[in-house]
């Protein structure tokens, strides 16, 4: 797609028009990636976090939010009942930090879970930033995939969005997803959509950095205003926010359409925004799907952002529904699949 086509599609909004769009990204899906729609459970271990990104709702400055830290036992039983119900893979994720001690727990949660579900279960860390030795120690003890977001690829949109210090620096952001690239991860990236201050061309760049950075997966959703953080200050409405869902949903067809062989999740933020949020990803070309599988009592005290859907639900009845909406789409669940992307592959043989 040349940059033209990708910009008039961002300022399309005929709904007749996207429909054609989201059809022919869906076919693209078929045609590359087939129809299987791949589960990765998410476990939300910890909202304990060092980090003050200005638009999150559970950076380290919100004093209103209750922080918490699974056990280890508590992340290993997770990751059992996700293999047993054929999930395939699971994706650790967190608030970052950088001590020792939560190194090592990292460390021994990843080879306890390998160890007791025989290597089956595919694991995806998302934990920021970290040093390469950590990187390394990480994918040594098992961990093959990890999601670090570059949430916008325009450096001065990311400093408008973080602090101005050392921690919040979009340079050590690049550095990471490279990092992870050359020790052996599947890396994943991926932006927020509708940010304040974000244009279409932003939006075509984050594209073209996909590509640059030859990417094996993508986790983009729309941006989502969470009341306790800077960002809330900045006045949005019920138009801007329907808005930003179809944004969206035009960046997941548009990015399939781009890069054809990748996964691409159908992230819970459009959900949180559109009660079929997750199912219209799908039709629009998406093809993973990552369900919470936190333990209830937690969920609560991990709201990056306002709405977020499925909070009082138990796994196992988010599975049933889960499997519902899928066939809804035509698509299948790829069960107890690891579900790289061919993308991956062709990679990997080159
Ligand atoms: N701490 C790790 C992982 C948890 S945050 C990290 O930052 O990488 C995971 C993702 O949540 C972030 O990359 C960001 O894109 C997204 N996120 C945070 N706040 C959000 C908000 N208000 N709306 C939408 N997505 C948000
Ligand atoms: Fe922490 Fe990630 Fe939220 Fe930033 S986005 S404050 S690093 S949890």
């Amino acid at each position: 797609m040349t940059d033209e086509m990708i910009l008039r599609w961002l300022k399309e909004d005929d709904p007749e028009k996207l429909k054609t769009l989201y059809r022919e990204a869906y076919q693209t899906k078929l045609n590359n990636v087939g129809n299987s729609v791949y589960f990765r459970g998410i476990v939300e271990f910890s909202n304990i976090c060092a980090k003050n990104c200005n638009y999150c709702g559970i950076r380290a400055g919100n004093v209103n939010v209750h922080r918490y830290q699974l056990t280890r036992e508590e992340m290993v039983e997770c990751a059992i009942w996700a293999d047993r119900e054929q999930y395939g893979s699971i994706v650790l994720q967190s608030g970052e930090r950088y001590t020792d001690d939560y190194v090592d727990f990292v460390d021994e949660v990843i080879r306890e879970i390998k160890r007791k579900t025989d290597g089956r279960l595919g694991m995806t860390l998302s934990l920021g930033e970290q040093s390469d030795e950590t990187y390394r120690r990480w994918f040594e003890s098992g961990a093959h995939r990890y999601l670090i977001r570059i949430e916008t690829s325009s450096p001065e949109l990311y400093s408008q969005i973080h602090p101005n210090d050392e921690r919040h620096r979009y340079e050590n952001r690049l550095r990471a997803i490279r990092s992870l690239r050359d020790i052996g991860y599947q890396a994943g990236t991926g932006v927020m959509i509708g940010l304040p201050g974000q244009t279409d061309e932003h939006l075509l760049n984050d594209i073209r950095f996909f590509e640059e950075m030859n990417i094996d997966m993508i986790g983009m959703g729309p941006y989502i205003r969470h009341a306790d953080t800077p960002m809330s200050s900045i006045p949005e409405d019920d138009e801007l926010r329907k808005r930003r869902f179809e944004k969206a949903l035009k960046m997941i067809a548009l990015t399939r359409l781009t890069l054809p062989d990748i996964n691409i999740a159908a992230t819970t933020a459009l959900q949180a925004l559109h009660p079929w949020g997750r199912e219209r990803g799908l039709r629009a070309g998406a093809n993973v799907i990552m369900p919470n599988i936190t333990p209830r009592k937690y969920r609560a005290d991990y709201q990056l952002y306002a709405d977020k859907p499925c909070i009082d639900e138990d796994t196992d009845a988010c599975l049933t529904c889960l499997e519902k909406r899928i066939q809804g789409v035509g698509d299948v669940i790829g069960y107890g699949k690891w579900g790289d992307s061919p993308h991956y592959h062709k990679r990997m043989e080159k």
